[in-house]
């Protein structure tokens, strides 16, 4: 007989945590897990889903002035941001619902509430405590907010989820995967978006072609782009805001959002109790093993200071349940894990940029084709595609692979197994087309660049 409650206590069910969970009492562990809000967390309940199904919304605008060029007139077309926000609700239930019944099916005990760490094996929620032989700390991260004068008048994107309407003229501050996703999102339902960034040009730390095409597309959509300034104060007047810029310029807007990225959710955790270490912003530190300084208390997911995203962390929390309660010592590569932005029009990437392959290798060759994808042609849509590929000249292995336009993040997941197998280009080369794609760019580029 144990003299815990629990083998596993979770606090916080988001992606990692539930995968964690669940397959830790797949292994026979007896599991608890703690949500002081929604199950299912950040990406389901007020990230990458309720995102996607916003973007989903936005692109018919495009479509329908995308169609007229293909024999098509629209007329009539109305939007109702209620109706958008009642449809996403309801699908946001369902999925919350399909998790706790995840949870239960699996035999884990879910409970409601704010997990503390009292100790190297107890958890408080609402007062009553619990132990456990391990813990788990997957409580994700917050937006974050800036230090300036009428910050509390902004939005973040917890709150864009759920505004009342659709703001007319809305300011976005970052530069990031939410800032520019938002924007995408918000000028296609209609809204006059500007973007506020503190660098020269948006989703630093993309291969900067990538980024350039994200943001020829972005202004060809009518965003505009103001860089290298901040805001530094915000005023009510009357239901509006007044924004004064770092620049000098003062305008006003319905809605400021501040998308200027998250830290992670430690603060009153309690780690301190148990001696959990945390790094700058309050990132708790892991070994590969996702295990803390505590023996007993391991993290995963977006808490921890590694790659901030959703696949990683049920990677992480599965890994996590297969070393401890599987007898599967597992760890999770965090090198080339493929992302997207799902901006308009979309990119996606994985590997190494340019700029890092040539800081990495001695000889790095360049594939790349900018060009109108198929769809505009008839459309007249002035946007370019971009597919390009990173290789390591010496080895021929293709170390990096960078998309943006149509169908970037679908046709990059499989070109990631490429990647991550090691390919070479001339496994690309060898590699027949499918016709008419844009994807079949990639295994046709035969010229480098210079
Ligand atoms: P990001 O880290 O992607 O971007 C933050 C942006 O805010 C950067 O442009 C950054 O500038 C800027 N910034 C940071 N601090 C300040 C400041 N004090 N004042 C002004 N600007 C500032 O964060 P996001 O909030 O966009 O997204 C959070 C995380 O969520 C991402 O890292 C990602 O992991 C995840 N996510 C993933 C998505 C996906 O997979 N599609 C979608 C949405 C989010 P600078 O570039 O100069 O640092």
């Amino acid at each position: 007989m144990s003299r815990f409650d629990y083998d596993l206590f979770v606090i916080g069910a988001g992606s990692g945590g539930v995968r964690a969970a669940r397959i830790s009492s797949g292994h026979g562990a007896r599991v608890a897990i703690c949500e002081e809000s929604r199950v299912g967390g950040t990406c389901v309940i007020r990230g990458c889903v309720p995102k996607k199904l916003l973007v989903y919304s936005s692109q018919f605008a495009s479509d329908f002035s995308d169609s007229e060029g293909y024999g098509w007139s629209v007329s009539g077309a109305e939007f109702s941001w209620p109706k958008l926000i009642r449809a996403k609700d309801d699908e946001i239930d369902r999925l919350n619902r399909i998790y706790h019944s995840l949870l239960d099916n699996a035999g884990v005990t879910t409970v409601m509430g704010r997990g503390r760490v009292v100790d190297a094996h107890t958890v408080e929620v609402d007062s009553r405590r619990y132990t456990a032989g391990k813990i788990l700390v997957a409580v994700g991260g917050r937006p974050n907010l800036p230090d300036a004068p009428g910050v509390d008048l902004a939005i973040t994107s917890d709150e864009a989820f759920d505004l009342d309407k659709l703001p007319e003229r809305i300011l976005i501050a970052g530069g990031g995967y939410v800032a520019v996703e938002f924007a995408g999102i918000l000028a296609g339902l209609g809204s006059e978006v500007t973007l506020v960034y503190r660098g020269d040009k948006v989703l630093r730390g993309f291969d900067d072609d990538l980024r350039g095409v994200v943001e020829a597309g972005m202004n060809g959509r009518g965003i505009r782009i103001v860089y290298n300034q901040v805001i530094d104060e915000i005023r009510a007047d009357g239901d509006r805001r007044e924004v004064k810029m770092s620049g000098g310029s003062t305008e006003h807007f319905d809605q400021v959002m501040f998308a200027i990225g998250r830290d992670p959710y430690t603060a009153d955790l309690g780690l301190d109790a148990a001696g959990v270490e945390t790094g700058p912003r309050g990132r708790i530190k892991v070994d590969e093993y996702s295990r803390s300084s505590c023996p007993s208390i391991y993290a995963v997911g977006d808490v921890t200071d590694r790659v901030a995203l959703t696949p990683v962390a049920l990677m992480e929390g599965h890994a996590f349940a297969d070393t401890c309660f599987g007898n599967m010592e597992r760890t999770v590569d965090h090198d080339s894990v493929p992302c997207a932005v799902f901006s308009q029009p979309p990119a996606a990437s994985v590997g190494l940029t340019e700029h890092a392959a040539r800081a990495r290798h001695d000889r790095v060759r360049i594939f790349r084709s900018t060009f109108t994808p198929m769809k505009y042609t008839l459309s007249g849509r002035k946007e370019k595609a971009l597919m390009k590929l990173v290789v390591e000249a010496d080895s021929d292995r293709v170390v990096g692979v960078h998309l943006a336009g149509p169908d970037a993040p679908e046709i990059l997941q499989g070109f990631a197994v490429a990647v991550r197998a090691g390919l070479t280009k001339a496994d690309f080369d060898r590699t027949i087309g499918i016709h008419p794609t844009s994807a079949e760019e990639l295994v046709t580029l035969r010229q480098p660049v210079d």
